[in-house]
């Protein structure tokens, strides 16, 4: 058996769903996208803006021969989702669901390289897990984890597009793997689906407009894009839940993506009231433990919005009591979706005392279409 077989062996035993090799050239086609995306300020900024460094495996590791990309799949469903709007709950996408990945993934990287270490001296390695999406789905590309599909994912035939990617850069010589055939054809359920038409083209992703990043990101956000989020707390599935390819893949066996310290349909009350001993508790195992509460409650206020049920107006108003102001101000957004009148004189007196221009122009804001309401 070659040193590659054993290692993709191994790698099976630890419970690496996909594994595949590829070499170390560079990857000119997606440095070029990636500076075409960037000059149309269309990439995400959560991206490694060093582009070279990226697109070159030699640049991370100067003696690399080969790349192993691994897959594991998160891919579960919960058994009837509840009815959102009468129990006043949303959704985190199926990738927030468990334990955070990049520990999973790392751990499982961690165990491969302990492997190579006991067949080979001189080892020496990189290891990578979500060090930036096109990167990553380049070398899952080429080394025939998947294709890359319309909706900028890499679908791999048996687990669809719910896989985590990561791998090693290594100095080894191992056998290459080579990719597969785009399998999208003449499909564009992703491009159609898309709320809020982030997916321009296909293949093309303007980030600042996908609800994966507006969700994660910081900061105020717009209003028709609160309207597209429905009810996503966290993330966006829609373009992997309408993709063909993803209706008959199988489960995946890690019971770590299955929730575990949250719920997938979580209660908005208790997320818009959250506290930083609930956060450190609840968030802190999962992949939403970067970001702080308080785009949590800022999303919990806007979907509560969405759901337009009177019930929620006692924990919107809560909500403008919130130290935050981002809190106060999507709280008040949310009481204006909701449409309910008799909720003016709460506003008129939160008003009087708040500080805060922007939370001042979005109260005002609610108080004149509610008044034109009366
Ligand atoms: Fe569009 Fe959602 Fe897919 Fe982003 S994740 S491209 S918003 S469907
Ligand atoms: Fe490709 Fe269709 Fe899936 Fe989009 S929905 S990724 S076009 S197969």
């Amino acid at each position: 058996m070659t040193l590659t077989e054993e290692l993709k062996e191994y790698a099976k035993s630890i419970g690496i769903d996909k594994i595949r090799i590829t070499g170390v050239e560079p990857f000119l086609e997606a440095r070029e996208f990636l500076m075409n995306m960037k000059e149309r300020d269309y990439l995400s900024k959560f991206i490694n803006n060093d582009i070279d460094l990226i697109t070159n495996p030699k640049q991370v590791l100067p003696t690399a021969q080969s790349v192993i990309v691994c897959a594991i799949s998160y891919y579960h469903e919960i058994e009837s989702p509840p009815s959102f709007k009468e129990e006043l709950r949303g959704k985190f996408s199926k990738f927030a669901w468990g334990r955070d990945y990049h520990q999973v993934l790392g751990e499982k990287l961690e165990q491969l390289i302990g492997f190579l270490r006991t067949r080979t001296d001189n080892l020496e390695v990189k290891k990578f897990v979500d060090t930036g999406p096109t990167v990553d789905r380049a070398l899952a590309r080429r080394a025939g984890i998947g294709w890359q599909g319309k909706n900028c994912s890499i679908i791999n035939p048996d687990y669809g597009s719910w896989i985590f990617i990561g791998g090693i850069i290594t100095n080894l010589e191992l056998e290459f793997d080579a990719p597969i055939e785009d399998q999208c054809s003449g499909c564009r359920k992703c491009i159609e689906a898309c709320p809020t038409g982030a997916l321009v083209d296909e293949y093309t992703l303007k980030s600042n407009k996908c609800l994966g990043y507006i969700t994660l990101s910081k900061g105020y956000i717009e209003k028709e894009d609160r309207r597209k989020m429905g009810t996503r707390i966290w993330g966006c599935d829609t373009c992997q839940d309408v993709c063909p390819h993803n209706q008959k893949v199988k489960f995946g066996n890690h019971s770590d993506f299955l929730p575990q310290t949250l719920e997938a349909y979580p209660q908005l009350s208790s997320l818009l009231a959250l506290t930083n001993k609930d956060y450190e508790e609840k968030f802190k195992p999962t992949p939403m433990n970067w970001r702080g509460k308080r785009p949590i409650q800022r999303n919990a206020a806007i979907v509560l919005g969405n759901l337009k049920n009177p019930k929620a107006i006692p924990h919107l108003l809560k909500g403008l009591d919130d130290p935050k102001p981002i809190v106060r101000a999507h709280s008040a957004w949310a009481l204006g979706e909701i449409g309910e009148p008799s909720v003016i004189g709460d506003l008129k007196k939160r008003l009087a005392k708040e500080r805060e221009e922007e939370v001042i122009v979005e109260i005002e804001g609610v108080i004149d279409k509610l008044s034109d309401l009366c």
